[in-house]
């Protein structure tokens, strides 16, 4: 899960290293605790990896339990 060797997190903001662009937030489902980490997806749902959780279509559900997006919460630290 966290094995991004240069993800963003050593240190202070660095002011010219926005070169690592991925997706970062991950997302969590209220009813059931199901985290969307976008650099997994949702293959099984269509969700190829990297894709940012707003960029998600509207259709999209809780491979576990079945929310709707408006049901995730986002997680943040
Ligand atoms: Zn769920």
């Amino acid at each position: 899960m966290s094995r991004s060797p240069t993800g963003w997190g050593d240190g202070q903001a660095s002011p010219g290293g926005g070169r690592y662009n991925m997706p970062v937030e991950q997302w969590i489902c209220e009813p059931c605790g199901f985290i969307y980490d976008p650099e997994e997806g949702d293959p099984d749902g269509g969700i190829p990896p990297g894709t940012a959780f707003e960029d998600i279509p509207d259709d999209w559900s809780c491979p576990v339990c079945g929310a709707q997006k408006d049901e995730f919460e986002k997680l943040e630290d």
